[in-house]
């Protein structure tokens, strides 16, 4: 298997595996340890009756099939049990998707949540005035220093 590089219609023109074949390589790298820890947790889920941990509004199908990494592999996170959840397909495809458009927050497909209390944060300038401190005055690193010290 070494040497072998998975791709697809789209991407195997340009040499570059996509995301998904990144992902489906990288699926059939897991060691074994992570296949008998995701049997298990579909089996207690299965077990348990529960349904889908992540259970996204839109997509979910309800029924774990699929062991979701709580913290991504990629983030260092570990194929124990603990760090498995019992997820639908849809809601894995998902979470995988949005975890992809982190870099890019405008095309998250979940609007932030608001907080109509949350007023918008003053600019530093206005924070330091009001404190009677010239932002002019001071550095790039004098201006951090006083706003941390101001909290
Ligand atoms: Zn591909
Ligand atoms: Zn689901």
């Amino acid at each position: 298997m070494s040497g072998w590089t998975i791709y697809c219609q789209t991407c195997r023109p340009t040499g570059i595996q996509c995301g998904d074949c990144a992902e489906r390589q990288q699926a059939r790298r897991r060691p074994r340890a992570y296949w008998k820890a995701r049997g298990r947790v579909l089996k207690a889920a299965r077990e348990a009756g529960a349904s889908c941990a992540l259970a996204y509004d839109d997509v979910c199908t309800g029924t774990p099939t699929e062991a979701d990494h709580i913290i991504p592999v990629s983030e260092g996170g570990s194929h124990d049990e603990a760090n498995l959840q019992a997820t639908c397909q849809a809601c894995n495809a998902h979470k995988n998707l949005l975890s992809r458009r982190t870099s890019h927050p405008r095309q998250a497909t979940r609007p932030q949540p608001r907080h109509p209390g949350l007023r918008d944060t003053p600019d530093t300038d206005t924070v330091l005035r009001s404190h009677g401190i010239d932002p002019e005055a001071l550095s790039a690193k004098e201006r951090a220093a006083a706003l941390a010290a101001l909290g």
